[in-house]
């Protein structure tokens, strides 16, 4: 469907080479779009490569400035242009809030926070003279709703939404449409660590989510492809769940 044919579209995915970010950079390719993935780790950036013919990896350190801009810079080079950006690199530090160093807040807000402001903001004036883009910022259940071990990410997620929000206003007449993702619990290796730390955990989502499973990273297929085709583009400043029910039921 022409709805949500990417042919044409390149898109760099942060965070793309594990987890939702590949489950998204797979969902994108598949639509035909030209991909570029980036994380810190240059073994597991190649091993992502395997299940996504024709895509480039990028090294990058999204917590650093300077990193951010260099990578979203060389995606357009090497892919010729940008039209979509998904902002999904993230952490997690689980302590109690009395717990936390300085230092612990500032990790988890540069990387999950910081980042998505500067990439999108290295991102603008590529997007600009293409004459429009999608940025895709993933936030979290914990963008809604809190819990006692996640001062720093909760802040960081809640952040997402309203900085998802300001760009949609400010760039809208750019054509540039802002969306945030809520992911509900998928399995990944940031829940699998989560899964050790966090006793009961495992049971408590499948009890919570009306689906009755974890989420898979390929559920996170569709609306990455939905949010960066011109199916969505009256769509912006939104922030969607895709949490099999979590955040629907009291
Ligand atoms: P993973 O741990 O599987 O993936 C995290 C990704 O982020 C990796 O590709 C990692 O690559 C990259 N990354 C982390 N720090 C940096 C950094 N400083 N610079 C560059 N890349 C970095 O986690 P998920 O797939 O679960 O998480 C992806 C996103 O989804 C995160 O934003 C997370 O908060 C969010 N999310 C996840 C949920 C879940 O249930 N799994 C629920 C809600 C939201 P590398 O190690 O190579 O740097």
């Amino acid at each position: 469907m022409d709805l949500f044919d990417l042919n044409g579209k390149s898109a760099l995915v942060t965070g793309g080479n594990g987890g939702i970010g590949l489950g998204m950079a797979q969902g994108l390719a598949a639509a035909g779009a030209k991909v570029a993935i980036a994380g810190r780790d240059k073994a597991k950036n190649g091993a992502a490569l395997k299940s996504l013919p024709g895509a480039i990896a990028l090294e990058a350190d999204l917590k650093e400035e300077k990193s951010c801009r260099a990578m979203v810079d060389e995606a357009a080079k090497r892919l010729g242009r940008l039209d979509i950006l998904v902002n999904n690199a993230g952490i997690n530090v689980r302590k109690r809030p009395e717990e936390y160093s300085l230092e612990e807040w500032k990790l988890v807000l540069d990387t999950n926070l910081t980042s998505a402001f500067v990439a999108s903001q290295a991102a603008y004036p590529h997007m600009k003279r293409a004459g429009g883009g999608k940025i895709v910022n993933i936030g979290s259940m914990m963008s809604i709703f809190g819990a006692s071990f996640v001062a720093p990410y909760g802040a960081s997620k809640g952040g997402i939404v309203q900085l998802t929000r300001a760009l949609a206003t400010a760039w809208a007449q750019d054509k540039i449409q802002v969306n945030a993702v809520l992911p509900g619990w998928i399995d990944t290796a940031l829940t699998r660590r989560a899964r050790d730390q966090v006793q009961g955990l495992h049971e408590n989502v499948l009890r919570r989510t009306p689906a009755g499973r974890w989420g898979e990273p390929r559920d996170l297929a569709g609306i990455a492809v939905f949010l960066c085709s011109s199916a969505s583009d009256f769509i912006t400043g939104t922030a969607i769940p895709v949490d099999g029910g979590y955040s629907s039921q009291g």
